[in-house]
């Protein structure tokens, strides 16, 4: 069982104005209706770039960006050491394609490779072929992945738009986040995106992917909860989600 928490959960919501360019700054407002609706009081926590990164928060969100901005909000976070501590405390972190890249160990950027947090045991390039092969083009699409077993999601949807392409460090523990069915993820031969290690989850996935997938929101919710009762839907999200696998054809 996950350690007691405060009454609120607490979200925090890192550097928007950096890593929030693709709209998964509606994570955040997910995870909290979804524990309002279960009557748990939640309070989202926006940190501006600049700000110290509170320690005390149960889950952090770190959102997709431009390299610029990713690498300025690495920078920042680097200063301070609170997302791991809280980690270690129990809290839970969901980075998503740009923060996906800086909680690992490095990261491209402007020609250069920049450190990352090293709080996911993977690291991000912009291609891994022989260094005389062309680099690979953008990838921007649809994605929809099988996840982990481990994991007992259902299938997972979003969208990805990304120049890296990323794999786990030898050693690195966790699992996949889920194997590509239509899309790129990671970009490498096995076929997978992201990466779950303990109650750090990395990925790909825009969409906000917690606002088409509220299963893997509830997923992050029981690490620092432990079991909730159960809430389907909403159906409208139902409704989505089967609009999007008609489209992608995988109904
Ligand atoms: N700048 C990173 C890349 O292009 C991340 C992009 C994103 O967050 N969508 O790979």
């Amino acid at each position: 069982m996950p350690a007691a928490r405060e009454s609120t959960t607490r979200i925090a919501l890192i550097y928007p104005e950096l890593l929030g360019t693709y709209g998964d700054g509606g994570n955040a407002l997910v995870l909290t209706q979804r524990l309002r609706w279960r009557g748990i009081a939640a309070e989202v926590v926006s940190v501006p770039a600049g700000e110290p990164v509170p320690a005390g928060c149960d889950i952090y969100l770190l959102g997709g960006g431009e390299d610029e901005p990713q690498t300025l909000a690495a920078e920042g976070l680097r200063r301070n050491n609170s997302i791991e501590r809280a980690v270690a405390g129990g809290a839970a972190v969901l980075a998503v394609c740009a923060g996906y890249q800086v909680i690992g160990q490095s990261f491209p950027a402007g020609g250069k490779i920049h450190d990352g947090l090293g709080l996911l045991g993977v690291e991000t390039r912009r291609s891994f072929d022989p260094p005389d092969a062309p680099l690979p083009p953008r990838v921007v699409g649809d994605i929809a992945l099988d996840p982990d077993p481990s994991l007992r999601l259902p299938l997972v949807l979003g969208y990805e738009n990304h120049g890296g392409r990323t794999r786990p460090l030898p050693g690195a523990r966790g699992v996949p986040f889920g194997k590509v069915r239509i899309g790129l993820g990671n970009g490498i031969p096995e076929g997978t995106d992201g990466l779950v290690e303990g109650t750090v989850l990395g990925t790909y996935l825009h969409g906000p992917v917690l606002a088409q997938n509220p299963a893997v929101a509830d997923l992050l919710l029981t690490w620092v909860h432990g079991p909730l009762p159960a809430l389907p839907g909403p159906p409208e999200v139902d409704a989505l989600r089967a609009a999007r696998a008609r489209a992608l054809q995988i109904a």
